[in-house]
């Protein structure tokens, strides 16, 4: 009887433990990605990540094809669509990668219950986190709420298992179930095609993802400590899309950084590449302790944070880089072409919005949603709460980001700014631009302080 590996943000052949296990298992393997947009609670996919989905889904086919297997493409509410494939295929094992959203965990939950009910064998593995939230607490039990006791915490447990090889063959049974054509799924846009940028700066797929950080770590892991918060520099891995979409595991990330790491600047580069995962690792573990961080403020106080009405027009200003403030519209005109934005930036442009425009930050973090080719479920909002100052370990409210001090700090030469946004020369403000920083600024902190004083 064939074993399901069931795909999911792991869409890669080697450090795949749940694919690891059905090649143990030593019977015909389907391999099957379902595209659901359907079960309960399940957020859609923005427009970047389904390109991204595309195309590493594709590359994910050929990549079993050549290994003797078969990828299976069904659509539909993850729950039946397993079940289904089980009952066609005479299945006697399903394995797949956990993962940590509220809705997704229930999903599995539920039909881990089912098809063991119904006599398989079920069995999940940890792929695409370094620790498992449940393992890391305090030691009064709770989550952690601040990120350097949580780092302290996981580098103390246990060091992260080596990756696992990638196999030669994944033979397919037969006759494989039957599969939708990819095309039919409509993940890539049509008319308007706005993914030209993209697909100038990306080619998704597990063998690039590997490339690129071999390429990182040999290239510019030295320099990362020093100039990673300039975004001219290029000095980041770029490695976000593909942690995203498992193309590489964490796993893999961080044997390879030990391995890089050596001495001097080096040493100290690697310690801090290796904590921006652990942060990745924190805002993980934020939503598995609290599944409604998208919607909710962490900070309960927060709700009663007087937003004023929304002005459409100021978060269309945003959203098409056309504030007048150069660093922020050349992050959104970057974010726009190529559906990535350097970290720096991300925070800028977040700020700006939530604290200069007084816009809520669930609008940006939808916007980020749509436009990210690395959005994430959990590193997206938690993110967003950091800046609005509602989150985890966040920045304080009152720390209002200067797009104008940050653009003399960060891109002293305006080089990132005249890439994106041409028609400015440096970050200062123009005269018409769509809000004065100093007074929005001030009316921010009062906005604060009104929320401080509600009971
Ligand atoms: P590097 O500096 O090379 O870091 C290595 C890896 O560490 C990244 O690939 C990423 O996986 C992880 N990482 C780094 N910083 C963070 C962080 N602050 N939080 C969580 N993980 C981190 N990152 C996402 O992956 N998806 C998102 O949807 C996302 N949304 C964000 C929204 C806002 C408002 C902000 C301020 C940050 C957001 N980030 C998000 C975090 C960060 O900006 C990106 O991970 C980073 O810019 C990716 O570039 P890199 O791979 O070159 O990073």
């Amino acid at each position: 009887a064939p074993s399901i590996v069931w795909f999911r943000d792991d869409l890669r052949l080697a450090d795949n433990p749940a694919l690891r296990a059905a090649i143990d298992r030593d019977e015909p393997i389907i391999a099957l990605y379902v595209f659901d947009e359907e079960s309960d609670g399940i957020r859609p996919l923005g427009g970047a990540a389904k390109w991204w989905l595309h195309g590493s889904l594709a590359s994910l086919g050929e990549r079993l094809a050549e290994r003797g297997g078969a990828l299976v493409l069904r659509r539909g509410p993850a729950g039946r669509v397993i079940r289904d494939v089980a009952k066609e295929s005479g299945a006697g094992a399903v394995f797949w990668n956990r993962r940590y959203g509220g809705a997704e965990r229930a999903i599995d939950a539920d039909l881990k219950d089912g098809l063991r009910a119904d006599g398989l064998t079920v069995e999940s593995f940890a792929g695409s986190l370094l620790f498992e939230p449940w393992t890391v607490t305090t030691g009064a039990g709770t989550p952690y709420a601040v990120f350097t006791p949580f780092w302290r915490a996981c580098q103390a447990m246990p060091a992260p298992r080596a990756p696992l090889p990638e196999p030669r063959e994944v033979p397919a049974p037969g006759r494989t179930p039957k599969s939708d054509d990819l095309d039919d799924w409509e993940l890539l846009p049509t008319k308007p095609d706005w993914a030209a940028g993209l697909r100038e700066t990306w080619e998704p797929g597990e063998p690039a993802a590997r490339a690129r950080l071999r390429d990182f770590l040999a290239e510019d892991l030295g320099s990362y400590d020093d100039s990673r918060d300039e975004p001219s520099t290029g000095s980041t891995s770029r490695l976000s899309p593909r942690l995203r979409w498992g193309e590489i595991s964490p796993y893999q990330v961080w044997h390879e950084t030990a391995e890089a790491r050596g001495t001097g600047a080096k040493a100290a580069s690697a310690g801090r590449f290796l904590s921006e995962i652990g942060w990745r690792e924190f805002a993980a573990h934020t939503l598995f302790h609290f599944p409604d961080l998208a919607t909710k403020n962490l900070r309960s106080e927060f709700d009663a944070f007087p937003w004023p009405r929304l002005k459409p027009t100021q978060l269309e200003a945003w959203q098409k880089g056309k504030t007048g403030i150069p660093l922020v519209d050349a992050g959104m005109r970057e974010l726009w072409h190529t559906g990535i934005m350097h970290n720096r930036i991300r925070m800028v442009t977040a700020s700006f919005l939530i604290k200069n425009l007084l816009i809520d930050w669930r609008r940006g973090e939808e916007w980020f949603w749509d436009t990210l080719v690395d959005a994430d479920g959990a590193s997206n909002p938690f993110n967003w709460q950091w800046v609005a100052g509602s989150g985890a370990d966040a920045a304080p409210y009152f720390r209002v980001f200067n797009p104008e001090l940050q653009a003399k700090k960060f891109d002293p030469r305006a080089l990132y700014i005249r890439q994106w946004a041409p028609e400015y020369s440096s970050g200062e403000a123009t005269e018409d631009a769509i809000v004065e920083l100093g007074e929005t600024r001030k009316r921010a902190l009062a906005a604060y302080e009104e929320m401080r004083r509600t009971p």
